[in-house]
């Protein structure tokens, strides 16, 4: 850990991927910065989570000097494919847009960062405990934290929060500052990770009667298996026998037959949602990230949008200490929430057309879910549609 300074320019709440990527990038411009992150460094190293990097995101990553291990070790995906009513239809990213994505753990790329900000030499202090931010209407923000029993202020001119979903840098603006929106979807993923060769070379999302499951990998060796389970359920309703046999069972016949598993080295429950909390900005506190947005995965967006927020609000703080302009930081929550939208669109869309939901009585919206599914598989105009959000719209 090092020391903690005293004065920075921003300070940055939250070490995660968007913490972290906001830090080096800020240092690239000259913008130095003070990551406060509430865990140990070792717990976020271990965070199983994301693993679909678009390609402009890709781009990004690269560009900055963090992509030579994607690079490596990442696997390019030029195509997805879908299941539905026992048939198979592979939606052609690179045929159709002249794109693809990156299969590329989020662990992987949290350990790429922390390298990289360590080179840096930007400050992370973990185990920083009740963070508070003061000043943010005016010119001099200052952030508290408690680090094992000392307090510890630092002077700014600028605070990001990027603590995620749970965070808490979004109570510092007042409630009748900030709306929010959200969508409860009644359903949750059960996933599971196993030392096995993924069944498919590249990911498979399947719309079945049992409900919604999805193929995806880590690497040759390590698969990541989701399917949807009800909303209450726990991960003790889900020994390894029983979450492949109903995976199996969703699955058509040509890919079940070919499915190895194995024990599970992971298993989460996670609940699916769509929120947001708007604007970006209020005074000196900006969010970018989880902090101000969560999506359900089925459409693989949270990570890529932590990382569009932090380049945008790159821009217009670098805009600010280059050029002493406030145009890019007074613009940075429209156009952030733009691209934002988008993609909560588009994973409400995906995760609609996917899952079965429960409790529907008559048939009226399964037959529409067909119907969407039907016109999917039947044009290209749809599937380029698909292509062109599932590997990121231009921003
Ligand atoms: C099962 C699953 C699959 C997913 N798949 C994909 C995918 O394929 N593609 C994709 O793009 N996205 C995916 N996501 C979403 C993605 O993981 C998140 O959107 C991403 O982690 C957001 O990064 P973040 O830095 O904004 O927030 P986080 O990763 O949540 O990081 C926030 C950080 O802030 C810290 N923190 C919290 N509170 C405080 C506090 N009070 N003080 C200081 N620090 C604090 C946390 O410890 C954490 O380190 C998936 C998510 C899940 C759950």
């Amino acid at each position: 850990m090092s020391e903690i300074p005293t004065r920075t320019r921003v300070v940055i709440i939250g070490g995660g991927p968007a913490g972290s990527l906001l830090a080096h990038l800020l240092h690239v411009r000259g913008i130095d910065s003070v990551i406060v992150e509430l865990r140990t460094r070792d717990h976020v190293l271990e965070r199983v989570r994301a693993g679909v990097i678009e390609h402009e995101s890709a781009e990004i990553l690269r560009d900055s000097g963090v992509g030579k291990r994607m690079d490596a070790e990442g696997f390019v995906h030029e195509g997805v494919n879908l299941a539905h009513a026992g048939q198979m239809l592979r939606i052609d990213f690179q045929g159709l847009t002249g794109k693809h994505v990156t299969i590329y753990g989020q662990t992987e790329l949290q350990k790429d960062l922390y390298d990289v900000i360590d080179a840096d030499g930007v400050p992370l202090i973990d185990e920083a405990e009740g963070v508070r931010v003061g000043g943010i209407d005016g010119d001099s923000p200052m952030v508290g934290i408690d680090r094992h029993g000392q307090e510890h202020n630092i002077a700014c001119d600028f605070v990001v929060g990027c603590d995620g979903a749970h965070g808490v840098s979004r109570d510092f603006i007042p409630p009748g500052a900030r709306h929010s929106y959200e969508r409860q979807y009644p359903f949750c993923w059960v996933g599971v990770l196993s030392e096995t060769p993924p069944v498919d070379d590249e990911l498979i999302y399947a719309s079945h009667e049992r409900g919604f499951a999805l193929c995806s990998m880590r690497n040759e060796h390590r698969s990541r298996y989701y399917i949807q389970g009800p909303a209450d359920t726990t991960l003790d309703d889900w020994p390894d026998d029983r979450f492949w046999s109903e995976l199996t069972a969703r699955l058509p016949e040509t890919v079940a037959d070919r499915l190895e598993t194995g024990p599970s080295i992971e298993k989460i429950v996670t609940p699916l949602r769509s929120w947001v909390s708007e604007p970006l900005r209020h005074g000196r506190l900006f969010l970018a990230g989880d902090a101000a947005h969560v999506v359900p995965p089925t459409g693989a967006k949270g990570l890529n949008l932590a990382i569009s927020d932090v380049v945008y609000l790159v821009d217009a703080l670098a805009g600010h200490f280059d050029h002493g302009s406030m145009t890019g930081l007074d613009e940075y929550s429209g156009v952030a929430m733009a691209r934002v939208w988008n993609a909560v669109r588009f994973s409400w869309w995906m995760t609609t057309m996917l899952h079965r939901f429960p409790g529907i009585s008559d048939d009226f919206e399964r037959r529409l879910q067909r119907a969407e599914l039907d016109y999917l598989f039947g044009s290209e105009n749809a599937q380029r549609a698909m292509a062109e959000n599932y590997v990121g719209l231009p921003r």
